[in-house]
């Protein structure tokens, strides 16, 4: 289960509490991974006093250093005690124009060779009644994953976000039945790329609207192995009853 914070919680002390309670619900449940993926600025301080949970990252960039005035490596989160980096989020992909499908496969490529599990978001704007989201989505997996060896599949999470689905905005959470329906295209697509031994350790994941109400569902009848959490996870007690209801 994938906290994505987003930029939020305003300040360091917000955040430390915010992990603490986290870490305290994770005491309590046997066999769930956690990720927190937290703003940059509040990684080092975080790192400190995470025992359960892993620390993860919202992005990083695809060269190691020089002259990317505010781009952050893979290598600088790494030493950070960054395990996890969400790659290809589709409020990057908005917001960043040039976050292009190409930009995210040398991100991936990076943060890989850096030794990071990759978080790859994937997700249409739209589920248009014609099935075109289905090409969409593949195009996102085929051009994302381009040239990336099999040996790197226990590194690859992929999350399925569909874009109407995130945030404020959203005009509801997926249905679980249509997201099973899309995970076994993802996985379709993924034994394409890797063959059907090496797709099947790449978990995929179900994000956009997850509340305390609907996670379970998700996990249950979604045909997903985790769930990458926005808003949900900024409150600490909607978080932990995620957390328990994801621990069967
Ligand atoms: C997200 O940002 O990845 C997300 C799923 O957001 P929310 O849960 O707030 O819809």
């Amino acid at each position: 289960i994938i906290a994505n914070w987003k930029m939020n919680p305003d300040t360091s002390d917000k955040a430390v509490t915010l992990v603490q309670t986290i870490e305290q619900a994770i005491t309590g449940i046997s066999d769930v991974e956690v990720v927190i993926a937290s703003p940059f600025p509040f990684l080092s301080s975080i790192a400190t006093i995470l025992t359960h949970a892993k620390l993860g990252s919202q992005n990083a960039f695809w060269e190691d250093k020089g002259a990317y005035t505010g781009e952050i490596s893979a290598d600088m989160i790494k030493n950070l005690g960054v395990k996890y980096v969400l790659i290809g989020h589709s409020e990057r992909r908005q917001d960043h124009p040039e976050e292009t499908n190409e930009i995210i496969n040398k991100k991936i490529i990076k943060a890989l060779k850096n030794g990071l599990k990759i978080i790859f978001c994937i997700g249409e704007r739209e589920r248009d009644t014609k099935g075109c989201y289905f090409h969409f989505i593949k195009k996102e997996i085929l051009e994302g994953l381009e040239g990336i060896d099999g040996k790197e599949a226990d590194n690859i999470i992929i999350a399925y976000e569909p874009i109407w689905a995130i945030g404020a905005k959203a005009q509801r959470a997926d249905r679980p039945d249509d997201t099973l329906k899309i995970v076994d295209f993802i996985r379709e697509v993924l034994s394409s790329i890797f063959g059907k031994n090496l797709s099947r350790k790449i978990p995929v994941l179900y994000g956009g609207s997850v509340d305390a109400d609907n996670a379970q569902d998700f996990l249950k009848n979604g045909g997903v192995q985790g769930l990458l959490v926005g808003r949900s996870s900024l409150d600490g007690k909607i978080f932990s009853k995620i957390l328990k209801d994801a621990d069967v």
